[in-house]
């Protein structure tokens, strides 16, 4: 498709490109045509300038002389020879300082009577005229001009004739000049231009090419020839018409002439010199201008190449630079694709995560109230049991009437009840925030209050506890009966691990970075690693049923983290477990103020 466009487009490029070379081919071709014509106009109008001086120069002459008395006496008698001769010489003088070619006066008859040429053997005198128009006006009364080949020189020239008057203003004779015009000819030749001049019957008579002249730049009809033949204004001359094709170009005209050299198109500029009769013609070769024309399309074509050439170029880059461009969004709306997969994938993920979170949330809660339901029901269902037989036996005691045994059987029952009361009291404790207000308070009461609360169980446990606490311990932040609950717990829970083994629990106090720290150390088993993380979930036990609940650490960790504290849980190196409770010590001012 793109590929058909292109060629589609190429041929249009191509026949622009032919076209404009045919406009500028016609344009550059008129111009270089106009401007040769303007520059032959200029050379023609200097040529008719140079001819009309020339016939101008010696117009006034013959006319001078007919008015001379010599002359008009000379026609007026009859000459004997010496008068002759004389008049002859003068004739001579007066035309060698005139510049023309031959001076000469001739009878009413035709015949020649005295000439400059006298002394040459072509010479003038007694030769006949009658047949030359320039003779012929003259005796008439008028001026004559004529241009023709000289009969008797076979020299051309041009021709005066003036009429000389008798006293009775008679035609008595006619003065004639001939002026040539070879030299004039000559003057012309250039290597760009070619001239003619042409008579009245169309023959060219004056050509800076010689195998031009006397012959027809018109048809020579019949007519034209008898004129000619008549005057003998080429002599004895045979008369051909030229090789001649006329043509036009840019409305300029065009003449193919043959010569020697071959034949050569020209462009032909022409002027009608009234005065004479003459035209005069300009050609001009046009070779040259076509040439300059020629070179102008070449460089046009050269030039709309290059321009074709260097938009060529644009355009590719272009394409290719919008290629690559696409290539570009294409990686890069796949990399997006990617990319949304990819987080549809995560997302997916993630959900999935979240919901074994809470499978597994849920399976945690769900094991936490197993564990509650199984101790629970342990808790109360064994003193339940115990109480139903003891009320069966009272009432057997009672019917057999031995009341003293019946009533120990009840105080057992009640003390039964006493001790499920402190199970749910116990319970009610882990569910229920105490709302025991924060102190500052020194730790060494809460340690003693708990040590005396916790005397029966130690004392019976048989370990002794070795206190230990720092002189200068500041004053710590919490509940002192909370914190006693968890000294009393940690305490509890030594003389269990340390139950078949001896040694002391030793329970010590120290300050470090605004906290205070108080570690519970016995010399029992210790914790194990795989159970660490989970001896402070509520109703996590190791203890056989009925000893533990596995709420002690629990609560014991939650009133830590109510007073901004912590427990924290480590094996001794040297055996035992050893439990930190962290407390925040209180500034200087609070301390103070708790001092008051
Ligand atoms: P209970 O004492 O009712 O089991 P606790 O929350 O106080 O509940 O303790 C949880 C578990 O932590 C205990 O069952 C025991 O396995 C472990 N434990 C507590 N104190 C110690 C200790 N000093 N040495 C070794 N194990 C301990």
């Amino acid at each position: 498709m793109a590929r058909r466009r292109q060629t589609r487009m190429v041929t249009l490029l191509v026949t622009l490109c032919l076209l404009v070379t045919l406009v500028v081919e016609r344009l550059a071709t008129r111009a270089a045509l106009g401007e040769g014509a303007a520059r032959a106009e200029v050379t023609l109008r200097q040529t008719v300038n140079a001819l009309e001086g020339h016939i101008r120069r010696f117009e006034a002459l013959p006319e001078l002389l007919a008015r001379d008395d010599e002359v008009r006496d000379f026609f007026a008698r009859p000459q004997a020879a010496p008068a002759l001769m004389s008049m002859n010489q003068w004739l001579k003088a007066t035309n060698d300082l005139a510049g023309s070619s031959d001076l000469y006066l001739i009878a009413p008859d035709g015949v020649t009577l005295a000439a400059s040429n006298y002394d040459r053997p072509d010479t003038f005198v007694g030769e006949s005229f009658t047949y030359r128009p320039y003779f012929t006006d003259a005796l008439a009364g008028g001026t004559g001009r004529f241009f023709a080949l000289g009969t008797t020189s076979g020299v051309r020239g041009y021709y005066f004739g003036s009429p000389v008057r008798g006293d009775s203003g008679q035609v008595i004779g006619v003065v004639a000049l001939k002026i040539g015009v070879d030299d004039l000819e000559a003057a012309w030749r250039s290597a760009e231009y070619q001239i003619l001049v042409s008579d009245p019957e169309g023959i060219v008579f004056m050509a800076t090419e010689p195998g031009w002249r006397y012959r027809g730049l018109l048809p020579l009809t019949a007519e034209r020839v008898a004129r000619t033949e008549a005057s003998r204004r080429y002599a004895e001359r045979p008369l051909e018409p030229l090789d001649l094709q006329r043509a036009e170009a840019a409305g300029l005209a065009l003449m193919t002439l043959a010569s020697d050299a071959g034949a050569r198109e020209y462009l032909a500029v022409e002027k009608a010199m009234p005065g004479a009769g003459w035209t005069v013609h300009v050609l001009l070769d046009t070779a040259p201008l076509r040439a300059q024309a020629r070179l102008t399309v070449a460089a046009t074509v050269l030039l709309l190449g290059v321009a074709l050439s260097l938009a060529w170029a644009l355009w590719q880059r272009r394409a290719r630079l919008a290629e690559r461009i696409a290539v570009q969004a294409a990686a890069q709306a796949d990399l997006e694709r990617q990319v949304v997969e990819r987080t549809a994938d995560l997302t997916r993920a993630n959900d999935e995560l979240h919901r074994m979170q809470a499978d597994l949330v849920q399976a945690g809660k769900l094991a936490a109230l197993g564990r509650m339901s199984a101790a629970l029901s342990h808790e109360i269902n064994q003193p339940l049991a115990a109480a139903r037989n003891y009320a069966d036996s009272a009432a057997l005691l009672i019917e057999r009437g031995e009341g003293a045994r019946a009533q120990e059987n009840i105080g057992q029952i009640l003390s039964l009840i006493d001790r499920m009361a402190a199970i749910a009291r116990h319970l009610r404790n882990v569910a229920r925030k105490p709302n025991e207000p924060l102190k500052v308070f020194p730790l060494a009461v809460a340690v003693e209050d708990a040590l005396q609360l916790a005397e029966t169980r130690l004392k019976a446990s048989g370990h002794p506890v070795r206190v230990d606490l720092a002189a200068d311990l500041p004053l710590v932040r919490g509940g002192p009966v909370r914190l006693q609950q968890v000294i009393v717990n940690l305490l509890s829970n030594a003389a269990d691990a340390m139950e078949g083994r001896a040694g002391e629990i030793e329970v010590a106090a120290r300050a470090e970075g605004g906290e205070v720290l108080m570690t519970v150390r016995d010399h029992g088993p210790g914790v194990a690693a795989a159970i660490a993380d989970r001896i402070f979930d509520p109703f996590f036990t190791t203890k056989t049923v009925g000893s533990g609940l596995g709420l002690g650490l629990s609560i014991s960790y939650n009133i830590m983290k109510d007073f901004g504290g912590d427990l924290r849980v480590a094996n001794h190196l040297d055996g035992g477990a050893v439990f930190t409770v962290v407390l925040q010590a209180a500034g200087r001012a609070e301390g103070e103020l708790a001092a008051e």
